[in-house]
């Protein structure tokens, strides 16, 4: 299935050079999500993970129905002062600026094997920090996914060592 064709670029966005990868047409394609979804649950299988945690906000849009796929529980990550219960933080550099992801607790227990979904891999700033998080609390990185892989940004040299899974390569 020709997924790259569902997915809309749109330049200048969110600012100029910049051609922003859109999935919302993407997700709107039943035949397409449902696609990508069994796509990431079969990877998945292979890494025999065991839970699945994704950053916000688009990463759960497929960690979710991924989890859901296979029977597994879901771990939200989510920006600073979200999360309730008592969390775990990192925080990582932005072109501009900085800003913190967290993590709960108790979400993993040590040893879990755990996949961690997003929708894009750019610089691969979002994701390692989300590793940081998962391995913080001593689970295990079984394999990293991603709808979109920007493979002209060195993203996956910050991800060697883990089994990485893209769908859509630009
Ligand atoms: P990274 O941290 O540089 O790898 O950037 C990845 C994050 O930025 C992901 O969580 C994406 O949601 C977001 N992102 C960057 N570029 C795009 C894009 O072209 N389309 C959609 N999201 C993007």
């Amino acid at each position: 299935m020709d997924l790259k064709n569902k997915i809309r670029v749109i330049p200048d966005f969110p600012e100029p050079g910049i051609r922003f990868k859109d999935i919302t047409t993407l997700l709107q394609d039943g035949e397409s999500f449902k696609y990508a979804i069994d796509k990431m649950a079969e990877f998945a299988r292979n890494q025999n993970a065991e839970i699945v945690a994704g950053p916000e906000a688009r990463g759960f849009v497929l960690a979710a129905p991924l989890a859901y796929a296979m029977g597994l529980g879901f771990v939200p990550i989510r920006k600073a002062g979200k999360l309730p219960g008592d969390t775990v933080s990192v925080s990582y550099e932005l072109e501009y600026g900085k800003d913190m992801l967290e993590i709960h607790r108790d979400a993993i227990k040590p040893g879990q094997r755990v996949i961690i979904a997003d929708d894009l891999l750019a610089t691969g700033g979002t994701i390692k920090s989300t590793v940081r998080l998962v391995e913080e609390l001593g689970g295990v990185v079984a394999g990293i996914t991603f709808m979109i892989e920007l493979s002209y940004l060195p993203g996956r040299e910050k991800l060697n060592g883990y089994e990485v899974f893209s769908l859509v390569q630009y």
